[in-house]
């Protein structure tokens, strides 16, 4: 059995310092900040609906593990996304920790209302560095896309709402292929100065390897400051955490991941979810890097979503520990 942190990591609030920076170019950062996107990204993209009750037990299970920030679900219209469609009743049957934040996806101003109005206290929202998948995805540019933010900045600026940002393709896109690092450190820069606090750079097809990791990053980090750029891997070729690990070479210490690995891509045949939180909380622990996670009962969450959903966990540290 892996050893486990039960360490206590100091929580920042969602306003709070940004994470450990690095003393030392090339020297991985001290903590870093764990984001559980499984019940929202992860749950998005399965197939099953999950029952209300479950999401909530989840999201309080996975809040007892330690992580500081479990994104919750997200506001979109039933219509595209029927999978989220009982936000309302996840937000409010959720038991808020103090130190813990709970962000929902808000894609327009009638979303961030609705997601204020039932208890969110943090936000997120999405764009993506591929003009076609914007084009396909919601039927206007990139910069269009952009300004369909603006009303849900605005808002969230007035009410004290911290707003995480998302850049999907960023190392590829299942129909623009490439995606270059100057077009992704543009985008990203746009977010940051819309007065997104943290820039989550999503590999969302997961076809990228640590060397397009780091030419990315590099052009990213010219951009927007290291503190607050996270990462966002899927685990398609198996790349997420070499591709993580140069991440945090390059001082990023802040890592998205899904518990069980789950998810996928609704874009891309056979995508696989976002990388495994248990897989990542060891690798980071294993760094001798405190994530304030516990494996153990993050592990337990795990089991009780695969359980659910009547599906294998994708955590390989989770499949390694069953066998003993
Ligand atoms: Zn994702």
């Amino acid at each position: 059995m892996p050893q486990c942190d039960t360490g206590s990591l100091a929580r920042d609030g969602p306003r709070g310092p940004v994470s450990a920076a690095v003393a030392a170019a090339g020297a991985l950062p001290k903590r870093v900040k764990v984001v559980e996107v499984g019940p929202r990204d992860g749950l998005q993209n399965e197939k099953i609906v999950v029952p209300t009750p479950v999401k909530i037990n989840l999201i309080n299970m996975l809040a007892e593990t330690g992580l500081q920030v479990i994104e919750a679900t997200s506001f979109v219209s039933p219509k595209w996304v029927p999978q989220m469609a009982d936000h309302t009743e996840v937000m409010q049957g959720i038991t808020q920790l103090p130190g813990v934040s709970y962000p929902v996806l808000t894609p327009n101003l009638k979303g961030f209302q609705a997601a204020v109005a039932a208890g969110a206290k943090e936000v997120a929202v999405f764009g993506a560095a591929s003009e076609l998948f914007t084009k396909k995805n919601i039927n206007c540019s990139i910069d269009e896309s952009l300004e369909r933010f603006s009303e849900v900045m605005a808002a969230a600026r007035a009410a004290n709402i911290p707003v995480r940002g998302y850049v999907s393709c960023v190392l590829g896109c299942p129909y623009e292929g490439k995606i270059s690092a100057a077009k992704v450190a543009e985008v990203s820069k746009k977010m940051y100065s819309m007065g997104c606090y943290e820039i989550s750079l999503g590999d969302t097809i997961g076809v990228g390897t640590p060397g397009s990791m780091k030419e990315m990053l590099t052009a990213v980090m010219k951009e927007v400051p290291v503190g607050a750029l996270a990462v966002h891997c899927h685990d398609t070729y198996g790349q997420a955490l070499a591709n993580i690990l140069v991440a945090l070479q390059m001082g990023v210490s802040v890592v998205d991941a899904s518990v069980a690995g789950l998810g996928g891509c609704p874009y891309a045949q056979g995508a696989s979810g976002n990388v495994a939180t248990e897989d990542l909380v060891y690798m980071l622990h294993g760094l001798g890097i405190h994530t304030g996670v516990d494996l153990q009962k993050l592990m337990d969450a795990g089991a009780f979503i695969c359980n659910a959903l009547n599906r294998r966990t994708n955590s390989k540290v989770s499949q390694a520990s069953c066998r003993l």
